[in-house]
């Protein structure tokens, strides 16, 4: 029997094959939950998120669109939930948006008004407002987690705007997991290390940071999704029942070194 045998939770961000929700959806059905998945509005969307949902063993997702730019499409979201089931006890914030042309050494000091704020929006924000959706359906507890980088707290080249997004979005775990806390709710953070991701391509620079990190950390080598999948999944386990609030690296040690 698996660790996650009998919970039920979210899972938000598979786009294809290659998505790091993809690995934690994985690793969430091998030890046993049961995962409910969005993905973005559109035909082309609602095909490959279901290509990758089947390439991992779900061939009937329970599946709705949602953009999480609209507070209306999150509500209808976790209102369907909340009207289908009887609760749920985790939730995956997997997603982040920044427009590429903003994503490349030298294009920070210059970064428009609107592009920070869609960057922000898309992914810090969209946790809050999806933590507040999912922690009433948490009538018996529940933890929550999403994913972040390094780029929060040093400042890698490329990664620019982005950077700003992931220490908002590591700021409001802290004030969330203090809030929820209460309710026996857990907010965690997963740092992954990098990954080869659609959304990773867009980052000017990508293969030189995946070389750093073969040279520079402990391991020397780069992570799988598997392995931010299994980190994930322990989160959001009752095996991790102590921990709140944190920011956990899967990152073959790279942000410990002093380099
Ligand atoms: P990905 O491109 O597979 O996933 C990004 C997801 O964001 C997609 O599912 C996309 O549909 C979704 N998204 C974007 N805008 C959205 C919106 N308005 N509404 C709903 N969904 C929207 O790439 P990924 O690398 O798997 O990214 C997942 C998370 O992991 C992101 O938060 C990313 O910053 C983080 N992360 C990635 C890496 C890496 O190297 N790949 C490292 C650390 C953290």
């Amino acid at each position: 029997m698996g660790f996650m045998q009998g919970l039920r939770g979210v899972v938000v961000g598979v786009a294809n094959e290659h998505s790091i929700a993809t690995s934690i959806a994985e690793s969430l059905k091998r030890e046993g939950a049961e995962c409910l998945f969005t993905h973005l509005p559109g035909e082309k969307s609602e095909r490959r998120t279901r290509k990758a949902l089947e390439s991992i063993g779900y061939s009937t997702p329970w599946l709705v669109p949602m953009d999480a730019a609209s507070d209306e499409q999150i509500d209808a979201t976790f209102a369907k939930i909340g009207a289908e089931f009887s609760s749920i006890d985790f939730l995956v914030h997997c997603i982040a948006f920044a427009d590429k042309d903003w994503l490349k050494p030298e294009r920070f000091t210059g970064t428009p008004r609107s592009v920070f704020t869609t960057a922000c929006d898309i992914s810090a924000y969209t946790y809050i407002a999806m933590a507040n959706r999912a922690a009433p359906l948490m009538t018996r507890g529940g933890s929550m987690v999403s994913l972040t980088y390094y780029g929060s707290e040093k400042a890698v080249p490329g990664y620019n705007v982005m950077g700003v997004a992931k220490a908002a979005l590591e700021a409001s775990t802290r004030y969330l997991a203090m809030e929820l806390g209460a309710k026996n709710i857990r907010v965690n953070a997963v740092s992954a290390g990098p990954v080869r991701t659609m959304s990773a391509m867009a980052v000017g620079g990508f293969s030189e940071i995946l070389d750093w990190v073969v040279k520079k950390s402990p391991l020397h080598r780069n992570i799988s999704g598997a392995e931010v999948g299994n980190a994930s999944a322990f989160l959001l386990s009752p095996l991790s029942s102590g921990i709140t609030g944190q920011v956990l690296f899967v990152d073959s040690g790279f942000a410990i070194m002093g380099l």
